[in-house]
């Protein structure tokens, strides 16, 4: 597929290296809240290029790691740790808020339709991996330590900045104003890899390592998760644009240091779902969570398919305006759907075609959009037959993942019911004429015949016994 690169800056040719897998890797959230609407439009995308990907015929393996430690306010450095922040706020502990927000996450991907990685990985889970991997990059020069850190060397990297384009002296780009500057560092961009003698007094999370008791920073997670259960060569790499600096230019940093090589080929990013022009974030006010969005009479599918409507490389506006609009087409289309007649076999060879139209519209760079309007034109069709149209609708669902049938599925359950009890009735009459011809009240039985025949249903003896057909 044709698929934008942050690395190069263009829209390159994606494909497997090496046979036919794709390894991808995703950041995961931070659990120390609810995640908002933001982060799940990033998972959406996310998901459904996943899905693509597999839907054009590639295998995928995909790993996301559960940030339950290191992750500090600010992205880099500085700030308060997010999860003691999380476990104050609560009065809980750590692991009480991560293990609450973790399943909170893939209560609302589920919603959502966002499939679980088939590996999830909490950072807490991997210390021995960090420390071995920091104990390496110490061995290989590029890691020092300074007052009570363990700090990553940038400037013995070659192009430090080639995923951002930015350069050192715009370094404060993404950086809270209120950080003070950390003296201890060699270099400007440094950044720390293991903490030890926590600044948080009640740090509650803390491991022995050979520079003292401490924990580790959040870059180091993803490297060590993603090299761990994907290996040394990286096909993809996601997350949203605020995940491109610092986060990931120092996951590329200490990854190429530690392996000696090129890592990850190539670099996805969401842009951010905004509110009145700024960006969602969980640390401003109320949370515009899942939940917001159910209580206030919204399928969650409402939301995924505003996603899926927009390009995952342009800055989305959120109101509950344009939702209301969504609601209606989404609704709109599923009574479209439901009407279809599902009869007859489907023409594999016209299915077929729509299958590689697909994959040609929605492989332009991961256009969602056209996708949808593809799925339109192929519903306006004639020439497609109505059990035509709804195997293509179930296949294009595999990657759009918005429950397309489930009117049609609901009226056809509903109108298998009514033949169950149908049936019931029937045989209950028809055992109700056995015992009356038994006892020769005949009657009674030509009776039980004419009120079955008054509802259109027609019995006739055979040897058997009696069989029954609704005309
Ligand atoms: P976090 O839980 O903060 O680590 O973020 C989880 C994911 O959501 C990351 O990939 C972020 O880049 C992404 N993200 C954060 N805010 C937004 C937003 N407003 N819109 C889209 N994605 C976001
Ligand atoms: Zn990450």
């Amino acid at each position: 597929m044709q698929l934008y690169n942050t690395e190069t800056k263009t829209i390159d040719e994606f494909a497997p290296v090496n046979g036919n897998t794709i390894r991808m890797y995703t950041c995961g959230p931070t659990v120390y809240h609810f995640a908002h609407i933001g982060n799940l439009r990033s998972y959406i995308c996310e998901d459904v290029l996943e899905k693509f990907l597999s839907f054009a015929g590639y295998d995928v393996i995909r790993a996301m790691n559960i940030t339950d430690v290191g992750h500090l306010t600010s992205d880099a450095d500085s700030g308060e740790d997010k999860m003691l922040k999380g476990a104050r706020r609560e009065n809980k502990t750590v692991m009480e808020i991560a293990q609450f927000y973790t399943d909170a996450f893939f209560e609302d991907c589920r919603k959502l339709n966002i499939k679980k990685p088939e590996i999830v990985v909490p950072a807490t889970s991997m210390i021995k991996e960090f420390i071995e991997t920091i104990q390496a990059l110490m061995e290989k020069g590029y890691a020092y330590q300074a007052g009570e850190n363990i700090y990553f060397d940038t400037s013995k990297v070659n192009n430090y900045y080639a995923l951002t384009g930015h350069e050192e002296s715009d370094l404060q780009v993404g950086v809270r104003d209120d950080v003070e500057e950390d003296t201890n560092k060699r270099n400007k961009s440094d950044f720390v890899l293991w903490f030890t003698k926590s600044k948080f007094e009640d740090q509650a999370l803390k491991w022995d390592s050979p520079w003292g008791v401490g924990y580790p920073g959040w870059h180091i997670e993803c490297s060590c998760i993603s090299m761990k259960y994907l290996g040394e060569y990286l096909d993809l790499h996601c997350g949203g644009v605020d995940n491109i600096f610092p986060h990931h230019t120092n996951e590329i940093a200490q990854s190429e240091a530690y392996l000696g090589h090129r890592w990850c080929r190539h670099w996805f990013h969401v842009q951010h779902l905004n509110e009145n022009g700024s960006k969602i974030s969980k640390s401003s006010g109320t949370i515009l969570t899942v939940s917001v969005v159910e209580e206030k009479g919204y399928d969650p599918l409402v939301y995924r398919m505003f996603c899926l409507q927009s390009h995952y490389r342009k800055p989305l506006e959120f109101s509950f305006e344009v939702l209301d609009n969504m609601k209606n087409v989404y609704s709109k289309l599923l009574q479209r759907i439901s009407n279809l007649k599902p009869e007859g076999a489907a023409d594999e060879a016209v299915a077929a075609q729509w299958h590689q139209k697909f994959v040609e519209v929605v492989g332009a760079d991961l256009n969602t959009a056209s996708g949808i309007t593809l799925l339109y034109d192929m519903l306006k069709d004639e020439t497609v037959s109505d059990a035509t149209k709804l195997a293509v609708i179930k296949d294009y669902d595999r990657v759009l993942s918005l429950d397309l049938t489930k009117l049609l599925d609901k009226k056809s359950e509903a109108a298998g019911a009514v033949d169950d009890e149908l049936t019931a009735y029937v045989e209950a009459k028809i055992a109700e004429r056995k015992a009356a011809k038994k006892a020769k009240d005949f009657a009674i039985a030509d009776a039980i015949r004419e009120e079955l025949a008054s509802k259109g249903i027609m019995i006739k003896d055979t040897r058997e016994g009696t069989v029954w057909e609704k005309v």
